[in-house]
């Protein structure tokens, strides 16, 4: 039996549901596959994973009436704090502050913890008559033609569309199946993920430690005394954390965290991400898009990758909703190649800015050392150029799709 409709997402991650709702906001039928079982992920207890949404994701998230579902769940950042940093020495005395109160926007990002934003894209994804979701089913195969492209199913189901969208995260399938490269390599380091209580209050500040084996990052989750860690290390430093026991895996980290925020405990489980940079050489093919981690898996270091995944949906989006009320062919070539001009170089570039910062400071080159903290010192006192750089961060510069503006397609 084979289904047909509009536009065929694989993946029903983040990116691929929040892709789905906006198409279908434009009015495109979609049909969302993914492997996984919904409920498997929406009904977690909390596993420590949390996400820094840029001001212009939680726009896009509004607009497409996710975001109601999860505020009261979200922490506001009030403050990014960013330092250089030694195990056993603490962070040097130069910080580079970030402060909201620098912009007229508000809180420059929303922390947010997977399991409710996940659930809140399944509600949404439920009540929409265009979006129709398979869950626990794989893609095993794809083919394309001049005008349609097809997808088989591990059950043996094919579903036909006129676009197939590749959301399928870092290693997509959808990508090397169309026969699109990858250009990338390994940071030889593993992010630890984990949440913790603390005994003090965070008051809604972020910070990042630049530490020589890789970024610490402790993000402030709702509540006030449970923050989110991203602790990348070496390799061979994360296995050997991974195989502690939990209160040796705490006494491991404490020294790199300090006791601003007095005495600390898990929440979460832990997690291991082995951290790897690896870039699409296209975004487009044949009746085919890639969005999301499928187009570029970066670094975390700046808690980017999910908000460059959704510039990707608010500008396919865009482009599609337009072309389809034009009366255009929506997996043309032509349709498709705005999408790859509008985003490859950004995220490309992006990409590439993190991967930079990470080189810069992931080592204890002295001299790197100093001129890294010179460097923090200067940008901290140069007020112009520290809220550029948060408009960046919060997504507000560059050409917005509609969406990052806040505003329906
Ligand atoms: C340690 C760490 C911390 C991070 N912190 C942040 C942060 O603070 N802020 C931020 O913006 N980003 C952050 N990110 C990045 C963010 O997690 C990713 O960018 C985002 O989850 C990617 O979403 P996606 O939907 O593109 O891909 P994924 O979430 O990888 O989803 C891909 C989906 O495709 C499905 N799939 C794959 N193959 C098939 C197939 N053949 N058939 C059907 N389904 C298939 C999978 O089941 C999966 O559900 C972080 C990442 C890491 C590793």
């Amino acid at each position: 039996m084979t289904a047909k409709t509009d536009i065929l997402i694989v993946g029903g991650g983040l990116n691929g549901p929040a892709l789905a709702l906006a198409l279908a906001s434009g009015g495109v039928s979609v049909t969302v596959i993914d492997s996984r079982p919904a409920p498997a992920r929406a009904t977690l207890g909390f596993d420590g994973r949390a996400y820094a949404l840029a001001i212009a994701s939680k726009r896009l998230l509004t607009v497409l009436g996710v975001w109601p579902l999860v505020a009261d769940r979200s922490q506001p950042i009030l403050q990014i704090k960013t330092s250089d940093g030694r195990a056993g020495s603490g962070p040097s005395p130069f910080f580079l502050t970030f402060d909201a109160a620098e912009i007229e926007e508000g809180p420059m990002g929303f922390m947010i913890e997977d399991r409710h934003l996940y659930a809140a894209f399944l509600a949404a994804m439920a009540e929409n008559p265009h979006i129709t979701v398979i869950s626990g089913e794989t893609v095993v195969a794809q083919t394309t033609t001049a005008t349609e492209a097809e997808v088989t199913l591990a059950s043996g189901k094919t579903l036909r569309a006129r676009l197939l969208i590749g959301c399928d995260g870092r290693s997509s399938g959808t990508a090397a199946r169309a026969g699109i490269t990858r250009t990338g390599w390994s940071y030889g380091q593993t992010a630890l993920v984990t949440a913790i209580a603390h005994e003090k209050p965070h008051h809604g500040i972020a910070h990042q430690f630049f530490m020589p084996a890789g970024p610490l990052a402790i993000l402030p989750l709702p509540g006030g005394y449970r923050s989110s860690i991203v602790w990348s290390q070496t390799d061979a430093n994360a296995s050997a954390i991974t195989a502690l026991p939990d209160a040796q895996y705490l006494a491991a980290l404490r020294p790199r965290f300090g006791d601003f925020l007095g005495a600390i405990s898990l929440a979460g489980a832990r997690f291991s991400y082995p951290l790897n940079l690896t870039l699409a050489n296209s975004f487009i093919a044949e009746r085919l898009a890639l969005v999301g981690d499928a187009a570029h898996g970066v670094h975390p270091i700046a808690g980017q990758g999910l908000n460059l995944g959704l510039r990707d949906v608010a500008a396919l989006a865009q482009v599609l909703v337009i072309a389809a009320r034009r009366g255009e062919d929506l997996g043309a070539a032509d349709v498709l190649a705005r999408y790859q001009r509008w985003r490859r170089f950004d995220s490309t570039s992006l990409a590439l800015g993190m991967d930079a910062v990470n080189h810069l400071f992931s080592n204890d080159n002295p001299i790197l050392r100093v001129g890294r903290d010179l460097g923090l010192a200067a940008v901290n006192a140069l007020p112009a150029l520290r809220r550029g750089l948060i408009r960046q961060a919060a997504g507000l510069t560059g050409d917005l799709p509609r969406l990052l503006a806040g505003q329906a397609l």
